[in-house]
């Protein structure tokens, strides 16, 4: 049976660029070569959310790095999903690695952010994954698992939620999953799912691999069974990105 699942890939620019460079990538994506088979999404910062939506072509999403988990408040320094909503953001990125371990964001301040945002109709980009410590020790499963069950304890429909399983270790590290290490934990969250949500959402969620891929490595990950994306850091800000965009066309 085909995959019934769109081949997804995202961009996180994390804390990077400035409008001179962000030009330079939205050029390069508005005039490249897409496949239509991938949806793609490009994740600004926050500042940027606006610019980057007035000028990427319709054929690219934009993605917030973050939210809060309410709508309005005395929360300084927070945006919260019925703000991207107001501006047009239609996703965001809840759960990054970076947001967890520098930031102490938890399992369940994570899930409360994701059933908010999706609430609101944001679409969501949850990440998971293992720290390389907790991988030696022979816990990547119980953690990944761990941290997909405090977002299914909070919600129930999953049609707008992508995972992204981003091994810790593999992040900007140029340490990249073997396609094998990738399509086992693939492999095994969707068996999860299967039996603890719904065969249903195992069969029909997107979870996408990041962690230093890049256009020499993309292909391989893209030909596993289980592997329906990329969430893809410092090579999306690089004119390599539509390679890793097109790496199953
Ligand atoms: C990320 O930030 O989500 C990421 C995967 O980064 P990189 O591709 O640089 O490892």
């Amino acid at each position: 049976m085909a995959n019934p699942r769109k081949f997804f890939v995202g961009g996180n620019w994390k804390m990077n660029g400035d409008k001179a460079s962000i030009d330079g990538i939205l050029q390069c994506l508005n005039d490249g070569d897409l496949s239509a088979n991938t949806e793609v999404v490009v994740s600004p910062p926050a500042i940027y959310l606006g610019y980057v939506k007035q000028n990427a072509k319709n054929n690219i999403s934009v993605a917030a790095q973050n939210c809060y988990k309410v709508p309005k408040g005395a929360f300084t320094g927070e945006i919260s999903p019925a703000m991207l909503k107001d501006v047009g953001i239609e996703w965001v990125i809840l759960g990054h690695s970076e947001r967890r371990h520098v930031f102490g964001e938890t399992d369940d301040l994570i899930a409360q952010k994701v059933a908010h945002a999706l609430s609101v109709g944001i679409k969501v980009i949850a990440c998971i994954g293992e720290k390389l410590e907790e991988r030696e020790a022979g816990h990547t499963e119980e953690v990944v698992f761990r941290q997909t069950k405090a977002i299914a304890d909070a919600i129930t429909d999953w049609t707008n939620v992508v995972v992204a399983y981003e091994p810790v270790w593999a992040i900007g590290t140029g340490k990249t999953a073997t396609p094998q290490q990738a399509q086992d934990v693939h492999d095994s969250l969707r068996k999860w799912m299967s039996e603890n949500i719904s065969p249903a959402v195992a069969t029909s969620t997107r979870i996408i691999y990041g962690g230093s891929v890049n256009a020499g490595n993309c292909r391989e990950l893209a030909g596993q069974a289980d592997v329906d994306g990329f969430l893809v850091g410092g090579a999306s800000l690089k004119p390599e990105f539509v390679q890793i965009i097109n790496a199953r066309r």
